[in-house]
């Protein structure tokens, strides 16, 4: 794989999924100070994902900023119509997000989520003209019975059927192994980087080598202020998804201004 430095184009990508959390003013006040902590932060994509009802407000407060909008998840349908509580990827588009997270390991494990949902929404955001943040990741057990690669390979490869050269622009990887998600347990940089050194290698193989050594990967999993930069020196490793963490925006704004 290319060094880091050499491969220009990976731009990182720090991004904050607030998940169910913050009612409207607490998610304006959070943005608000995260806007300023992190206005010289041009070292990366800065991104927060704020709950669908918290949205538009705060994207039209950060209107201007360096923080990008993304939503949590979206429809698999992209037409609209008869699909109670739903929201289809132009409306989040519409209220201001320019990515999606889709597929998280909560929404695979609390709700059931296939491969197949993920690619049929994931395809929906493109349409949208939405960045895709796409997790995949192995459990305890799965990474315990050695299924960790293949778990993530078949997740990998289920999530982007279909998409062509163009579409696939649009996609970064969040690998976010499940035992590491709001455990305080994170992946040693070791291992995140043997993993996203796989998925860059499953990329390419599948889509091209430029398509592989352009491919962003963020690493998800208790990630804080003190393992940031360990994880993001790992040359295959081109930012995080912050869950936890991402809550507090000093917090989070001493991960996005990680030492470099
Ligand atoms: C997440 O939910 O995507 C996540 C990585 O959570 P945490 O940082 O809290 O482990």
């Amino acid at each position: 794989m290319m060094p880091k430095g050499v491969e220009q184009s990976r731009k990182p990508v720090i991004a904050g999924n607030w998940k169910m959390h913050k009612l409207s003013a607490d998610a304006v006040a959070t943005a608000l100070s995260l806007r300023s902590l992190v206005a010289n932060a041009n070292h990366c994509e800065v991104v927060i994902a704020p709950v669908f009802t918290a949205l538009k407000t705060v994207a039209d407060r950060l209107e201007g900023s360096n923080i990008h909008i993304s939503a949590q998840d979206c429809a698999p349908e992209a037409k609209h119509g008869a699909h109670t509580g739903e929201v289809a990827a132009d409306m989040l588009r519409d209220a201001g997000a320019t990515y999606v997270i889709v597929g998280h390991s909560e929404r695979r494990q609390h709700y059931s989520e296939t491969d197949t949902f993920v690619q049929r929404k994931t395809r929906a955001a493109i349409a949208a003209g939405l960045t895709v943040i796409m997790c995949v990741g192995e459990t305890l057990e799965q990474r315990e019975a050695g299924n960790a690669e293949q778990v993530v390979k078949g997740q990998l490869e289920g999530g982007l059927r279909e998409l062509t050269v163009t579409d696939l622009v649009r996609i970064i990887v969040a690998y976010e192994p499940v035992w590491a998600i709001g455990t305080g347990r994170t992946a040693t940089p070791e291992q995140a980087q043997e993993m996203h050194a796989f998925i860059r290698r499953v990329f390419a193989e599948g889509h091209g080598q430029d398509a592989g050594n352009n491919l962003r990967i963020l690493y998800g999993g208790s990630v804080k202020p003190d393992n940031i930069a360990g994880l993001m020196r790992q040359s295959d490793i081109d930012g995080a998804l912050v869950g936890g963490a991402s809550l507090d925006p000093e917090v989070f704004a001493q991960i996005v201004n990680y030492d470099r």
